[in-house]
C-alpha cells in the first residue's frame, strides 16, 4: 500500500492540517506542529490534541501515514555548545508534541558544521542530539532527511547517514527520510530507470530500505549534483515523471509517507491523483 500527500499548512491549530490533507485527497500529509521560523511555541492545547485524533480517526490516517517535520532553526551538529543546547531543547520538545499527538516519527534535518568544525566531529554531535532526545522520549523515531548539501550542511551521502545511525543507541527508533530533490543534487542520478535502481541499490546497501521511515518527492530546478536545493513541480524539473513512476511502482517504498513538498500547492491534487494512479497501475 502506498500513501501519498503532501506537506499541508497547520495555520489555524494541528487539526486544520487534516482537514487540508482530505482536501487533496492525500493518503498520508506532513506538517509542523508549531511555527517553523520561530524557537519556542505554546503547549498544545488540550482542545488541539483531542480534535487532531479525532479527526485522524474519522478519515483514517494512521501514525504511519504521517511525518511531521521540525523547525529549520534547529541545527543538531551546531558547532557551539550554547547554540547546540538551545537545539537539542527545542528538538527535545518538538519531539514531546509529536508524542502528545500520538504521532510516532520526526522528520528533520541533520545540520550544519558552518566551516566551524569538521563533518565527522559534526555526524557525532548529530548523533549525540538524537540519543539525547530519545532519552527524553519514548514512542517516537528521528527521521533523518538526507540533504543537498548546500553551504554547510552534512548527510549529502548515504555514508553520513549511516554514521550518524551507526552512533545511535537505539537503533530502532532512528531512519531516514529521502528527498528526491536532495538526493538529485547531491549527485544521486534519478533520470530514468537504471538511474533510480543503482541509486537505490547503494541507498540498500549502505542503510537499508529498513531504515526507510518516509520520502520526500520533489522535482528540482537545479541541475545533478548541483548541491542547489530548489524544489519544482513533479515533471516540471531535471529529475522528471520517471522517477517518481518507479517510486510508486515500487514495493520497497511501500506502507510510509510518500510527501510532496512541491512549489506549487494548486498542483498537489493532480499530482496526488497521477502518482496513485502510477501505484495502482503495478
Ligand atoms: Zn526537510
Ligand atoms: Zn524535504
Amino acid at each position: 500500500m502506498k500513501y501519498v500527500g503532501a506537506h499541508v499548512s497547520a495555520a489555524g491549530g494541528v487539526e486544520r492540517a487534516v482537514a487540508n490533507a482530505v482536501d487533496l485527497k492525500a493518503t498520508a500529509f506532513a506538517l509542523f506542529t508549531k511555527n517553523q521560523k520561530r524557537w519556542s511555541a505554546p503547549p498544545l492545547s488540550e482542545q488541539s490534541v483531542t480534535a487532531f485524533k479525532q479527526a485522524c480517526q474519522t478519515y483514517g490516517y494512521r501514525p504511519e501515514q504521517i511525518l511531521p517535520h521540525d523547525s529549520y532553526l534547529i541545527n543538531l551538529g551546531h558547532p557551539d555548545n550554547d547554540k547546540l543546547e538551545k537545539s537539542r531543547r527545542a528538538f527535545i520538545d518538538e519531539m514531546q508534541r509529536c508524542e502528545a499527538l500520538g504521532l510516532t516519527r520526526l522528520n528533520f534535518h541533520p545540520g550544519s558544521h558552518l566551516r566551524e568544525i569538521g563533518e565527522q566531529d559534526c555526524l557525532a554531535r548529530i548523533a549525540e542530539s538524537i540519543n539525547l532526545a530519545l532519552d527524553e522520549t519514548r514512542d517516537v523515531v528521528a527521521v533523518i532527511e538526507n540533504t543537498s548539501g548546500q553551504g554547510s550542511n552534512v548527510g549529502y551521502c548515504f555514508d553520513h547517514l549511516a554514521e550518524i545511525i551507526r552512533q545511535v543507541d537505539d537503533k530502532t527508533r532512528v531512519g531516514v527520510c529521502l528527498d528526491t530533490c536532495h538526493l538529485f543534487t547531491s549527485g544521486y542520478d534519478l533520470r530514468d530507470e537504471a538511474a533510480c535502481a543503482k541509486t537505490f541499490a547503494q541507498f540498500a546497501v549502505l542503510i537499508g530500505f529498513d531504515a526507510l521511515f518516509g520520502m520526500h518527492l520533489n522535482d528540482s530546478k537545479t541541475l545533478l549534483g548541483s548541491r542547489v536545493d530548489r524544489h519544482a513541480p513533479l515533471g516540471d524539473g531535471e529529475i522528471g515523471w520517471g522517477c517518481f513512476e518507479y517510486i510508486l511502482k515500487d514495493s520497497r517504498f511501500d506502507g510510509i509517507p510518500l510527501i510532496l513538498e512541491t512549489t506549487k500547492p494548486e498542483r498537489w491534487p493532480e499530482e496526488i491523483a497521477t502518482l496513485k494512479r502510477f501505484a495502482a497501475e503495478k
